[in-house]
């Protein structure tokens, strides 16, 4: 395993570091506030909400994590492909083609509805098939509804090699501790598993949690499906529950220049200097999920400081301001999301001045930006570069 100097000398300064022992952490600290009997299924989607699912589901392998939930069946696949043999739940919708290749490989499915369920039961007429059947309890997105569970039923009753595992459900709003609609949403799942079960249809589990339910300790079932809180972002709208997060993203100043008073930057001209400036550009741009809308509003870290960005985000290049922090030099490491001594651009922050979400913060970091894992042995970077 090369050392970290080397492994980073062959590319751009810039990169998200990714500390596996924090990742392991925060699964310890979820699975240790899961009442007995109620199991942690990791929703490592979208490539774990950028960190990177493979390297966390191998994580997982190590602890006590039941199951891997993904979004498509082209991230479950990625990971069978790369030696995860944790079962692993493919929630997103499925055409047949697909549903058929997620058998072969050993995922079990999320069925959405009654369409779903329909080409299920005609291959469960061929062969064994194992699901999780989503029940609507409110959100109006996935899930069978009231009016759906007669043909359901019948599906059901009609392939004797279809095996529903479990039913589940998905909370609209569990972040809000305010609101009564989860409590409603959990009396409707209830509701509607019973006359689900009147109709002869009954699962040995069932899931609903979230991970904002989860930290508000409602866990009803069997597992609680848990994203957001293993990255270590805080997932109530007003209460600081975050665990560690794992990523934090780092570039380098490459250019450093002093610009006279009236100077413009970037492109727009947007900023223009009001006094004697000192400007430094860094090597990361949209192109690498440095939102656009940071320009002129971001700001990063600088020697343990903030530094704000001036003028706008390029494509690869971001301006920022270092006139007040004296001894910033070329080469100086840039912190654009987490901690630099001590302070910390948290992504709740990026989260509130962009008017989105954590998540989405996350899943900009694009795929272009190197990912470093880091644990107490060793440290190896993922690029798309890779030979
Ligand atoms: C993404 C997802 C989760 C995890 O949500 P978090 O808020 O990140 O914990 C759980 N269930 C379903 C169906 C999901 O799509």
């Amino acid at each position: 395993m090369s050392s970290l100097p080397e492994l980073t000398r062959s590319i751009r300064p810039t990169w998200a570091e990714i500390d596996l022992r924090a990742f392991d952490a925060n699964v310890d600290a979820i699975v240790s506030r899961l009442p007995d009997g109620v199991r942690l299924i990791a929703m490592l989607k979208a490539d774990a909400y950028g960190h990177g699912a493979v390297e966390l589901a191998k994580r997982c392998m190590t602890r006590n994590v039941a199951m891997i939930g993904t979004a498509l069946l082209e991230e479950a696949l990625e990971l069978r492909r790369n030696g995860i043999t944790l079962p692993i739940l493919v929630l997103g919708p499925l055409k047949e083609p697909q549903l058929r290749i997620a058998l072969d490989h050993d995922i079990i499915l999320g069925v959405p509805g009654p369409e779903e369920l329909e080409i299920v039961a005609r291959v469960a007429k061929e062969r064994d098939v194992a699901v999780h059947l989503k029940i609507d309890s409110g959100m109006g997105r996935m899930g069978s509804v009231e009016t759906e569970l007669p043909r359901v039923a019948e599906l059901i009753r009609s392939a004797p090699r279809l095996r529903v595992d479990a039913m589940y459900t998905h909370f609209a709003n569990a972040g809000d501790t305010a609101d009564p609609f989860t409590n409603e949403q959990l009396a409707r799942f209830n509701t509607l598993v019973e006359t689900l079960r009147e109709a002869g249809i009954d699962a040995p589990r069932h899931h609903a949690a979230n991970s904002a339910a989860t930290m508000r300790g409602i866990t009803p079932g069997d597992f609680v499906r848990t994203g957001i809180a293993l990255f270590g972002a805080a997932p109530l709208d007003r209460e600081a529950t975050r665990l560690q997060p794992l990523l934090r993203w780092r570039t380098e100043i490459a250019r450093l220049k002093e610009l006279p008073p009236g100077h413009a930057i970037g492109y727009g001209t947007t900023f223009r200097t009001k006094r004697a400036s000192r400007i430094a550009t860094l090597p990361v741009g949209y192109a690498d999920g440095y939102d656009r809308a940071l320009s002129n509003k971001g700001e990063v870290l600088v020697r343990g400081k903030r530094a704000p960005v001036v003028g706008r985000v390029s494509m690869d290049l971001v301006t920022i301001d270092v006139t007040d922090i004296a001894d910033a030099a070329l080469g100086d490491e840039v912190v654009l999301l987490g901690s630099q001594g001590s302070d910390e651009i948290a992504v709740e922050e990026l989260a509130a001045k962009l008017d989105t979400i954590t998540y989405e913060v996350f899943c900009s970091v694009s795929a272009r930006v190197p990912r470093l894992y880091t644990d107490a042995h060793d440290a190896r970077i993922r690029t798309r570069f890779d030979a």
